[in-house]
């Protein structure tokens, strides 16, 4: 299968009326003035760096992409469309809110080969979307996805966790609306507050602190395991790592790993591989775990935090882990050893 790779064209909060509390898109997508012009030289310089092999998607992310100036967006299609007539790339996704779909806009995504639309969900709970200002209802994203769903599109669901007012519980209720609204994909987000957000400023008054790194890792493994086990595609976790998140101009507070993704699936591995084991017999014998190609590291976790804590917690003298061509991303499998 070709390789997967975005094009990614941040529109920083263009035609947005919101102002969700933990939301600056200059600081999250590091532009700041945002000029059309420089698209084309955006993805010719990105194409140089393709694989001709690989199947590349230009995705306009940032702002809210259906809500910004209708002739931009038809501008900005174009230019896209062009690319997909030359045969240099395959197709287009877009982020949107809930509120900004209705069969009209599907119809123009349509018109210009619009394949995939993410979806700020972010939470399914009316009361943690009150608190965070969303200005859309669970209902809307309701709605708004069986539209999508219905008229061919694929659809991805961006969720968040930590938000003010979320807990375990309302997390896995989004997770689970998600599969229900039929998506095919999710993007996991712990909360992260940036300078110049009214989120920051819930921080400094006390009225909302941010998860630590343990938690944000934890609700975001939990989340995980659902998508895992609903046959969802988790395409991301965490935001990219950027200088951005590095700066203290943007970042302000909460759970900022540069590889909080990998954490987390370690931590799910963690889990997955606990519940396997826990149901055999492993007395004086010594598992062997084995992962899908690549998952080693993970399955075992940075500075083997895996292996050591399911030696202790499962009482064994040893734990190895192998890959298995066989196995598919996140399957695994056991055996034994006799411990000598
Ligand atoms: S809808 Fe999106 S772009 Fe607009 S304020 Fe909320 S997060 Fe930011």
């Amino acid at each position: 299968m070709a390789k997967h790779v975005n094009i990614p064209i941040f529109i920083p909060h263009l035609g947005c009326p919101n102002q969700c509390v933990f939301c600056n898109q200059r600081h999250i997508s590091g532009v700041t003035n945002f000029d059309p012009n420089s698209v084309v030289d955006i993805i010719e310089n990105s194409l140089k760096t393709i694989d001709a092999e690989c199947e590349t998607e230009i995705a306009f992310f940032g702002g809210s992409f259906t809500g910004i100036d209708p002739h931009l967006m038809i501008n900005l299609l174009e230019i896209a469309n062009r690319y997909i007539n030359q045969g240099r790339v395959s197709s287009i996704r877009c982020s949107t809110r809930p509120d900004y779909i209705n069969s009209d806009i599907l119809d123009v995504l349509e018109r210009y080969r619009v394949k995939v639309i993410e979806l700020g969900m972010q939470s399914a709970d009316d009361s943690v979307l009150a608190l965070t200002k969303r200005g859309h209802t669970r209902e809307d994203i309701l709605t708004a996805s069986k539209l999508i769903v219905s008229r061919g599109f694929q659809l991805v669901g961006q969720i968040m966790i930590g938000l003010p007012g979320s807990t375990p519980e309302t997390e896995l209720n989004t997770a689970k609306l998600v599969v229900e609204c039929g998506a095919s994909a999710a993007r996991i987000y712990p909360t992260i507050v940036f300078r110049d957000t009214e989120l920051s400023d819930m921080c400094i008054s006390g009225v909302y602190e941010p998860l630590t790194e343990k938690d944000a890792v934890k609700r975001s493994a939990t989340v995980l395991a659902y998508f895992i086990d609903n046959g969802i595609d988790v395409i991301r976790i965490g935001l990219c790592s950027s200088e951005n998140l590095k700066s203290e101009e943007s970042y302000f507070r909460g759970p900022n790993h540069p590889a909080l993704g990998e954490l987390v699936i370690s931590e799910y591995y963690f889990d997955a591989i606990y519940k396997l084991l826990s149901s055999k017999q492993c007395k004086n014998k010594i598992p062997i775990v084995y992962v899908s190609r690549g998952a080693l590291s993970k399955a075992i976790g940075q500075h083997r935090i895996n292996k050591n804590r399911l030696i202790r917690e499962l009482g064994l003298a040893d734990i190895k882990f192998k890959e298995h061509d066989e196995l598919r991303a996140y399957e695994l499998k056991s055996e034994f050893e006799e411990d000598t």
